[in-house]
């Protein structure tokens, strides 16, 4: 069978590998000079390639349809992708978080050890071939580039999702699925950045906050409670708690943030322990007070949020004031802005229906011999290596779906 893979990135290029151990005669057009250009920065460029953890928390960390991918994840597992990686001569590591790179840090390395599965295996790569429409006649699609027109009796769409566009996922493949009669659940930015309209936090950019608890409700309703670390940037939080955050808000309105400074104390403990502060430093300014309780740039931040005057003295502190205090080291709100944009979004939330796609083989329902493998499919995951990981079980899956 012909068949042709738009999209030279890590869904593709293993979709490409996988089809050609099954004999078929494979093209993959990738519109850049080069393949894996997104695989290439992931990880800081160290390619956090899988997580080496059981199914059960695998599907904990994603966050959107986790059930779709029961088969492809059960058929190709993190140890299947370390397997491939080291017959392909990249030998890896298991870091914190039972996270895998490649022993030597480098990303090109699982590019290269990618790149010569599929030459090895027969798959032509064209580069410089950007696609600009596809069409069926009958049994056969034409994909048309930039330069050529091509015919195959199948087509696997692996063009990613609209972040990091210079890396040459820019969402045309939505397009294509929507030509193909696909629905697009709304494209939303994912693991990233989280915009805020306190006018404060430029202020205090750079600080990092370690062990804390940010809290999300939509419409008056948690969502999410999140523990351990987050950092104000220009205009917004970031860190590892804000981007899973962004992950769990991104199809959600009427957000509202709330910050735990002290999540470890009940307020109850909290009271004891400002009491005992209070206490020992009866004739001291308040701001004083609360650099033994908070970073020392937020105090003043803190003390407006709770009308007191940082000159206070401590000994003029009433008890309404103390419980305001309180009240905002456990629920410190932040007014919350927008997440940020998608351009710089780790990962695109939305995309094709997977209502519309067989899960067993990444099949589209719609049109026979049309599959779609990646981040272009409406599934994401946190961070930690399972969203590449994604990209190599639903791209195994199309292999075993091209008969
Ligand atoms: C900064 C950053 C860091 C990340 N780090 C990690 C990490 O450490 N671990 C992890 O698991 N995930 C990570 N991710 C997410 C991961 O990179 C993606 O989930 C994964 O690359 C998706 O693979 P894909 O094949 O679906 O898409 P991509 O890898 O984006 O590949 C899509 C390919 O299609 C090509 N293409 C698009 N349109 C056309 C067209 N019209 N014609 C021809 N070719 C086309 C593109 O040029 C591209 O090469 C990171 C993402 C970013 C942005």
């Amino acid at each position: 069978m012909d068949i042709i893979v738009i999209g030279g990135g890590a869904s593709g290029l293993m979709s490409a590998y996988i089809c050609a151990t099954y004999g078929h005669n494979v093209t993959i057009l990738e519109k850049n000079e080069k393949v894996g250009k997104k695989l290439y920065i992931t990880g800081k460029g160290r390619c956090n390639v899988t997580n080496y953890c059981n199914s059960q928390e695998f599907f904990n960390n994603v966050v959107t349809n986790p059930k779709f991918l029961y088969s492809s994840l059960n058929n190709f597992t993190p140890s299947d992708t370390i397997s491939f990686l080291n017959q392909f001569g990249v030998k890896t590591k298991v870091e914190r978080g039972n996270r895998v790179f490649p022993e030597s840090d480098k990303s090109s390395d699982v590019i290269r050890a990618l790149n010569n599965a599929c030459v090895n295996n027969g798959v032509k790569i064209l580069l410089n071939q950007n696609v600009i429409d596809c069409y069926k006649n009958q049994d056969k699609f034409s994909v048309i580039t930039n330069d050529k027109k091509y015919l195959c009796d199948a087509l696997v769409i692996c063009t990613g999702g609209s972040s990091y566009k210079s890396t040459g996922s820019d969402g045309f493949g939505y397009k294509l699925a929507k030509k193909f009669g696909h629905t697009i659940i709304d494209i939303k930015p994912a693991l990233c950045p989280i915009k805020l309209k306190n006018n404060w936090v430029k202020s205090i950019e750079g600080l990092a906050l370690k062990n804390v608890q940010l809290s999300a409700y939509s419409n008056g309703q948690l969502v999410r409670k999140e523990f351990g670390e987050m950092l104000f940037t220009s205009n917004e939080i970031s860190g590892p708690i804000v981007l899973t955050m962004s992950s769990y808000i991104n199809r959600k309105n009427n957000i509202e943030l709330y910050l735990d400074f002290k999540p470890a104390l009940s307020e109850e403990k909290l009271e004891n322990r400002l009491l005992r502060e209070f206490d020992a430093n009866k004739n001291s300014q308040i701001n004083t007070v609360m650099y033994n309780l908070l970073p020392k740039n937020i105090v003043e931040i803190f003390l407006n949020a709770c009308n007191i005057e940082k000159t206070q003295k401590i000994n003029s502190i009433t008890v309404q004031q103390r419980k305001m205090i309180i009240q905002n080291l456990k629920n410190f709100e932040l007014d919350f802005d927008s997440l940020y944009n998608i351009d710089y979004a780790i990962i695109t939330s939305g995309g094709v229906n997977i209502k519309e796609i067989n899960p067993k083989t990444m099949e589209s329902k719609l049109v026979k011999n049309l599959f779609f493998a990646g981040e272009i499919l409406d599934v994401d995951a946190l961070t930690g290596g399972f969203n590449i990981q994604i990209a190599f079980s639903t791209a195994n899956s199309v292999g075993k779906g091209v008969l």
